[in-house]
């Protein structure tokens, strides 16, 4: 079903480049923001506490290889199981960068990103909305590594 352009097996602790925000230039990521900025919806997103947390504890490199994962189980598939509807609002910092970014169903991939719905995401895709979903996630948790960490909120 799957493709060999990436590994499945491996999503909870999939490898990305050394710099996972590397695969978009900042040109264009610039672009794309100007476009983001433009959606009411899309520009009101923000972490919240709990993503927040669950980036300090995780770290960077975790979470840019769990979103890269997120991509991989539920966008890129041709047909996509529940697509629409297979991305929560909230709990993953990779949750709510998806929505910020367009990178949410193959509908929003198609629209913001330009890439046709119907057939398997490509490896060098993945690596560019996961380049996407990381710089935004870096736009927006300035200061997270001085929040405190609570261990029993996991
Ligand atoms: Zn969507």
């Amino acid at each position: 079903m799957m493709s060999e352009n990436y590994d499945i097996e491996n999503w909870g602790g999939t490898t990305v480049p050394e710099d996972p925000a590397g695969s978009i230039s900042g040109e264009e990521y610039r672009m794309l923001k100007q476009r983001l900025a433009a959606s009411k919806f899309r520009s009101r997103f923000r972490l919240g506490e709990r993503e927040l947390l669950y980036l300090a504890r995780r770290g960077r490199s975790a979470v840019a290889g769990e979103c890269r994962g997120f991509l991989i189980r539920r966008l890129a598939p041709a047909q996509p199981r529940n697509d629409g509807r297979q991305t929560p609002m909230r709990g993953h910092p990779c949750f709510v960068a998806q929505h910020a970014t367009g990178c949410c169903c193959r509908g929003c991939l198609s629209k913001w990103h330009h890439i046709p719905t119907g057939r398997e995401l490509t490896g060098a895709e993945l690596d560019r909305l996961t380049a996407i979903l990381v710089r935004w996630i870096d736009e927006h948790s300035a200061g997270v590594g001085e929040l405190p960490y609570t261990p029993d909120l996991f």
